[in-house]
C-alpha cells in the first residue's frame, strides 16, 4: 500500500489541481459517480448473465442513450465503442456500409488540416484516401477550398466543431448542405461537444455521425487507455447500419439485446460488431449519474461555464502571450510561440517551467496549424480563485520569458520527481518493467 501511495504522490492528479490540457477535457470526476458505479447491482454484473437478470442495467444503458440522442438531436446511438477513436471507426464503418448499400465507390475522405490525428488515421484504416482541407486566416475551414474539392468521389468529411483551435465553425450548416449535395456524409468529431451541450444540437446542423467521448463531456474518468466509452450518434440515413448488439424494447416492456442480423428487421443492414459486449457498464453508470445530477439545465450551465472560463484565461493572458486568432474562443484558449521567439525559448521549455509552478502542462504542439501551439482548457468546475492562481503563474512565466530570463526554462522542471527527460528515447526505448536499483545497475 505504501509503495502505491508513494507512486501516486509522484504524479499530478485532477484532485490536486487545475489540469489545463486542451482537447482532452480533464473534467472533475464527481464522487457521486464513483459511488453509483460501485453499487453491487452494477459493479458485479457479468456480460454473459441471462438478459432477464440484467434488465436494470439495460434500462440504464437505454437512459444514457436517450439523453445522448436528445442532447444531439440524432436518431440512433451505438453504445458499444470504447473511446473517441473507436467511435470514429464505428461512424466511418457505418458510412462505408451506407455507401456499399448504395452501390457506390467513393475513395476520398476530407479532413481539415487542424484535425486530430485520429481522424485521418480512422479514414485510412477504413480504406479511404485522406485529403486535407486548408484552414483560413481565422482558423476556420476554408469553405471555398472545400466547395471546390467536393465532387462525387468524396465519401465524407470529418470535421470537429468547435474545432481543435477552440473556435466555432460558423459555416457549419452551409458545409453540411454542400457535403450532402454531392451525396457525401458529414462525420463530426464530437470530442468538443462539452462546449455545446444544451446550446446546439448537432443533428440540427446536418451531422450524420458523431462520437461522444464520455470521459470528456460527461465526466467519466480518463482511463489511461483503459475503460473508456465513445458512443456514436447516427442520423436517420445511417441508423440502419448501426453496429450490433443494440437494445430492443419488446411489447411487454422487456429489454432485449439484438445480437444477430437475422434477429430483428432493424438489424438486417448492420455493418457488424465493434466489441464482444455491449460497452462499458461502469462508464455508463458514471455518465448517467452526471446527467441526472445536473439535469438538462445543469449540463447547459456546465457548457456555458467552460466557455466563460476559457475566455477568462484567454483575455487575461493575451497581452503577455500571443494568440494566433482574433476574437473570443469556445471552451479552450489557444496560444502560439511568437512571444518566446526573442528569448530563444520553445513551447516545450514553457510547458516544462509550468511543472515547477505546480501545474500539469497544457496541451502543446497541437493543433498543428499553429506554430508551437499551447492549448489551455480550464473546464467548467474551476473557481475564479483557482483560475486567477493559474493565470498568475502563466503571466509570471510569460513575463520572465519576455525579460530573457531563460535559465528557469531550460533547466525545468527542477522540482518534479523526474527532471527533463529525453523524449525521443522515452518513446523509442520505453522501460516497461521495474527493477530494484541494485539489479538495474547490475544489468547495465
Ligand atoms: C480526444 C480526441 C479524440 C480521440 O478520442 P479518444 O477518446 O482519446 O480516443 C479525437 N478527436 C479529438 C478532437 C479529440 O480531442
Amino acid at each position: 500500500m505504501r509503495h502505491y501511495t508513494r507512486l501516486s504522490r509522484k504524479n499530478y492528479a485532477i484532485d490536486l489541481g487545475l489540469f489545463p490540457l486542451g482537447s482532452c477535457t480533464m473534467k472533475h470526476n464527481p464522487r457521486l459517480n464513483e459511488k453509483m458505479a460501485r453499487l453491487p447491482g452494477f459493479a458485479d454484473i457479468h456480460p454473459l448473465q441471462p438478459q432477464n437478470s440484467v434488465q436494470g442495467a439495460l434500462a440504464l444503458i437505454e437512459l444514457v442513450a436517450h439523453w445522448l440522442m436528445t442532447l444531439t438531436g440524432m436518431n440512433a446511438v451505438a453504445m458499444s465503442p470504447k473511446a473517441g477513436a473507436h467511435g470514429e471507426l464505428c461512424g466511418m464503418l457505418a458510412i462505408r456500409a451506407a455507401l456499399d448499400a448504395r452501390g457506390e465507390q467513393r475513395p476520398v475522405v476530407l479532413c481539415p488540416e487542424s484535425a486530430h490525428g485520429t481522424n485521418p488515421a480512422t479514414a485510412a484504416f477504413c480504406g479511404f484516401r485522406v485529403e486535407p482541407i486548408p484552414a483560413d486566416a481565422r482558423g476556420r475551414v476554408d469553405f471555398s477550398a472545400l466547395k471546390q474539392r467536393l465532387r462525387p468521389d468524396v465519401a465524407a468529411i470529418m470535421l470537429t466543431n468547435p474545432n481543435t483551435c477552440g473556435l466555432f465553425e460558423p459555416d457549419i450548416v452551409e458545409i453540411a448542405e454542400a457535403v450532402h449535395a454531392v451525396g457525401a456524409y458529414f462525420y463530426c468529431d464530437g470530442a468538443n461537444f462539452n462546449a455545446l451541450v444544451g446550446k446546439v444540437r448537432p443533428g440540427d446542423l446536418g451531422v450524420d455521425a458523431m462520437h461522444i467521448n464520455l470521459h470528456k463531456t460527461f465526466s467519466t474518468p480518463h482511463g489511461g487507455g483503459g475503460p473508456g466509452s465513445g458512443p456514436v450518434v447516427l442520423s436517420e440515413k445511417l441508423a440502419p447500419f448501426a453496429p450490433l448488439p443494440f437494445i430492443h424494447k419488446l411489447a411487454d416492456g422487456e429489454l432485449q439485446l439484438v445480437e444477430h442480423r437475422d434477429e430483428d428487421p432493424k438489424a438486417a443492414q448492420s455493418f457488424g460488431r465493434m466489441t464482444a459486449f455491449h460497452g462499458q457498464m461502469g462508464m455508463f453508470v458514471r455518465a448517467a449519474a452526471y446527467m441526472l445530477s445536473h439535469g438538462a439545465d445543469g449540463l447547459m450551465q456546465a457548457a456555458e461555464d467552460a466557455v466563460l472560463n476559457a475566455n477568462y484565461v484567454l483575455a487575461s493572458l493575451k497581452d503577455v502571450m500571443t494568440a494566433p486568432f482574433e476574437g473570443p474562443c469556445m471552451h479552450e484558449a489557444l496560444f502560439d510561440d511568437r512571444f518566446l521567439k526573442d528569448a530563444g525559448l520553445t513551447t516545450l521549455d514553457f510547458a516544462k517551467a509550468l511543472i515547477d509552478e505546480g501545474y500539469h502542462p497544457m496541451t502543446v504542439y497541437f493543433p498543428l496549424v499553429v506554430h508551437g501551439a499551447m492549448l489551455v482548457e480550464p473546464t467548467e468546475s474551476e473557481s475564479k480563485a483557482s483560475l486567477d492562481q493559474f493565470i498568475m503563474a502563466m503571466r509570471g512565466l510569460a513575463l520572465a520569458a519576455r525579460a530573457g530570463k531563460t535559465a528557469r526554462f531550460t533547466s525545468a522542471p527542477r522540482f518534479a520527481p523526474m527532471k527533463r527527460l529525453d523524449e525521443t528515447q522515452a518513446a523509442r526505448q520505453p522501460v516497461l518493467s521495474y527493477r530494484p536499483p541494485s539489479q538495474a545497475q547490475a544489468a547495465e
